[in-house]
């Protein structure tokens, strides 16, 4: 899996909410809590909803062989989250 995440640092609010929104917990504040750093990727779900929950939107997964959301095995996050991704897959 080719997977990268990137923070623009210089946009983050330091609000939490992709350390919170991980399933796997990628991320973790530093000492000080002054930034997020990112952590193995190995057990990234490619779930995206660090993405999602970044409001400044200062948060980037990309992943190549993402057409679409197409995982349909990933943990609830998100209220509907898994749902919805289910009836896409069985709808292509
Ligand atoms: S894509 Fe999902 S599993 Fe990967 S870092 Fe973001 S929230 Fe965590
Ligand atoms: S969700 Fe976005 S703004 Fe909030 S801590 Fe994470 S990277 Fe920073």
């Amino acid at each position: 899996m080719t997977l990268s995440i990137t923070i623009d640092h210089g946009r983050c609010t330091l609000c939490g909410f992709c350390v919170d929104a991980c399933p796997v917990a990628i991320f973790q504040f530093d000492e000080g809590e002054t930034a997020v750093l990112i952590g193995e990727l190995e057990q990234c779900l490619a779930c995206r909803n660090c993405e999602d929950h970044c409001r400044p939107r200062c948060l980037v997964v990309d992943f190549p062989e993402w057409p679409y959301r197409s995982s349909t095995s990933r943990p609830v996050v998100e209220d509907g989250a898994t749902a919805d991704l289910a009836t896409e897959s069985r709808g292509s």
